[in-house]
C-alpha cells in the first residue's frame, strides 16, 4: 500500500508539500489499504445515510491517520456538509454539543459518532467567528466546503478524508506525503495556527510521541517563542489535554518533548521551577512515574490521574515543603501548607477536579506516615483507603534513587501478612472529555 502512496503522492503532489492542494490528490479504493472491515460499521451507516440525504460525508481525522498506518483507530469522525440540524433531522439518537463548536453526537448503544459540519476559515468570519484581538478563536461555526474543512484541521495527516463513494481517500494538504515521511506538519502558517488555538501545540507533541513522528521545522520553530500563549486556554481545558498527553500510553516522551520545547512550564509553573533550580530527583521521579504509567497502560491495566498528578506536582510540593520549614513551620505544618500551596498554585494553570486533587494530597501526607508508623498503626494504615498508592508512590521515589530510611521494604514485608489490592480509582477516572475544538474557551469569554 505504501508503495502506492508513494507512486501516486510522487506523480501529484508539488515538491514541497507546503502549499495546500487546489485539487485533492485522491487515492482510489486499490490504492490505499483501509478497508470496510476496518471501520466501524456506525459511522458507515452514518456515511451511507448522509449520502442518501444527498449530502457530502466523509471519514476524517484520527481514525483515517491510523488506519492508513496500519493501527486501529480509538473513535470515528464523520465530516459532512449537512448542517447540524439537518444532521439531527436524519438520526434518532442525535445531540448537538458544543456552543462554540457545535458539533452532533450520534449515539448507537455505547458508540459514539461525531459529526462535524465543514468548517470555513475565519478571515471573513462574522459573529459565528469570533476572534480575541491576539487572533484567538472563541468560536468555531463558520460553515464551507469541503477544502475549507481540510484548511482549518491542525495537522495535514490529521487532515485526510474516505468517503464510500467509490472508497477513495482525499488529501487537500499533502498529508499523505508526510504520513509516508513520518512528520507532523501543521497546516498554513504555524504562528497564526497557534495564536488561534495555543492547544495546538500541545496535540504537535501528543501526535510526535504516539506516532514516533518528528515535528517538522517550521511546525516546531515557533513553539518557543508562543509557549505562553497556553496561560490563555481555560485551565479546565488544559485538564483534559493534560490526561491526554500522559495517559496515552507514550507519557515518558510527551514529557521529553514538552521540555525540549518549553511547554512544559505553561502547564506546570512551579514543578518546572523546582526542576530548574536543579531538583534532579524531581526530575527522575516524574520520568520514572511516567515510565511505569507507560508500562501499566501497555500491559492494560488501570491508572489513576489522581497518582498522575501526585507525581507531577511532587517536586513544587517538596519546594513548597522546605520554604515552609525554613519560616519556621513545624514540620507536619509544613507539610499541609505545601499540599494547599502546591495545588492552589496548580490549579491556576490546569485545573484538577477535587475527586483528584485530594487523593493527590493523602498520597503525598501519607509519605510520613509510612516512615514513622509501626506496630497496631502500621496495620492499621494498611487499611487507609490511599495505602496502596501512597506504597507505589515511595517505591517510586525509590526507584527515582532516594533514599528513604525505613523506606518500602517495611511495608512490603508486612503486606505479606497482610495482603492490599492495587490502588484503583478507575470508577471515577474520567475518560478525557471530548474534545473541543478550534479556540481557547471559557477563559477569554469570562475576562
Ligand atoms: P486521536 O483521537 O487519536 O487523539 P485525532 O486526530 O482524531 O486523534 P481528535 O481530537 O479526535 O484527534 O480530533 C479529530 C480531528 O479534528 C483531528 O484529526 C483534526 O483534524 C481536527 N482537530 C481537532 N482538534 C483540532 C484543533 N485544535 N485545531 C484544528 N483541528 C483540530
Ligand atoms: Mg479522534
Amino acid at each position: 500500500m505504501l508503495k502506492k502512496i508513494q507512486r501516486a503522492v510522487r506523480a501529484m503532489l508539488p515538491a514541497s508539500g507546503e502549499e495546500a492542494l487546489p485539487e485533492p490528490l485522491i487515492l482510489s479504493r486499490d490504492e490505499h489499504s483501509i478497508s470496510r472491515r476496518q471501520i466501524s460499521k456506525h459511522a458507515l451507516t452514518i456515511l451511507y445515510d448522509l449520502n442518501k440525504a444527498g449530502h457530502e460525508a466523509y471519514l476524517v481525522g484520527g481514525c483515517i491517520r491510523d488506519l492508513l498506518l496500519g493501527g486501529h483507530p480509538k473513535d470515528f469522525d464523520v465530516a459532512t456538509d449537512a448542517t447540524p440540524e439537518q444532521v439531527l433531522a436524519l438520526f434518532r439518537r442525535a445531540r448537538i454539543v458544543g456552543r462554540r463548536f457545535r458539533i452532533v453526537h450520534v449515539r448507537f448503544g455505547r458508540e459514539i459518532i461525531e459529526v462535524t459540519t465543514f468548517r470555513a476559515s475565519h478571515d471573513d468570519a462574522g459573529s459565528d467567528g469570533r476572534q480575541t484581538d491576539e487572533g484567538m478563536l472563541l468560536r468555531d461555526n463558520v460553515f464551507g466546503s469541503l477544502r475549507e474543512d481540510a484548511l482549518r484541521r491542525d495537522f495535514t495527516v490529521n487532515a485526510l478524508y474516505y468517503t464510500v463513494d467509490e472508497f477513495r481517500v482525499l488529501d487537500y494538504t499533502g498529508g499523505l506525503q508526510d504520513l509516508q515521511a513520518r512528520t507532523l506538519r501543521i497546516i498554513g502558517d504555524p504562528e497564526q495556527r497557534y495564536r488561534e488555538d495555543p492547544v495546538r501545540m500541545l496535540r504537535a507533541i501528543r501526535f510526535a510521541a504516539k506516532l514516533d513522528f518528528s515535528i517538522e521545522a517550521k511546525t516546531a520553530a515557533p513553539m518557543q517563542a508562543l509557549s505562553e500563549q497556553l496561560g490563555q486556554v481555560a485551565p479546565a481545558r488544559l485538564f483534559d489535554e493534560v490526561l491526554k498527553l500522559f495517559l496515552g500510553g507514550h507519557g515518558a516522551r510527551v514529557f521529553e518533548l514538552l521540555q525540549q520545547y518549553q511547554l512544559f512550564a505553561p502547564l506546570f509553573p512551579a514543578t518546572a521551577g523546582a526542576l530548574a533550580a536543579g531538583d534532579e530527583r524531581g526530575q527522575r521521579l516524574i520520568e520514572c512515574a511516567l515510565a511505569n504509567t507507560d508500562q501499566r497502560i501497555a500491559n492494560d491495566k488501570p491508572v489513576t490521574p489522581a497518582f498522575l498528578y501526585a507525581s507531577l506536582i511532587w517536586p513544587a510540593y517538596t519546594a513548597a515543603q522546605a520554604i515552609a520549614e525554613r519560616d519556621g513551620l513545624p514540620a507536619w505544618q509544613a507539610r499541609q501548607r505545601a499540599g494547599q500551596i502546591a495545588i492552589e498554585q496548580q490549579q491556576q494553570s490546569v485545573s484538577i477536579p477535587k475527586r483528584f486533587s485530594i487523593p493527590a494530597r493523602e498520597i503525598w501526607n501519607l509519605q510520613h506516615n509510612l516512615q514513622v508508623a509501626k506496630g497496631k498503626r502500621a496495620e492499621s494504615l494498611l487499611g487507609h483507603p490511599r495505602f496502596r498508592a501512597a506504597y507505589d508512590f515511595m517505591l517510586m521515589r525509590e526507584q527515582a534513587g532516594e533514599t528513604i530510611e525505613r523506606g518500602s521494604d517495611f511495608w512490603t514485608e508486612l503486606q505479606k501478612h497482610h495482603p492490599v489490592p492495587e490502588y484503583r480509582d478507575t470508577k471515577d477516572a474520567p475518560r478525557p472529555r471530548r474534545r473541543r475544538r478550534g479556540g481557547a474557551r471559557r477563559k477569554p469569554e469570562a475576562q
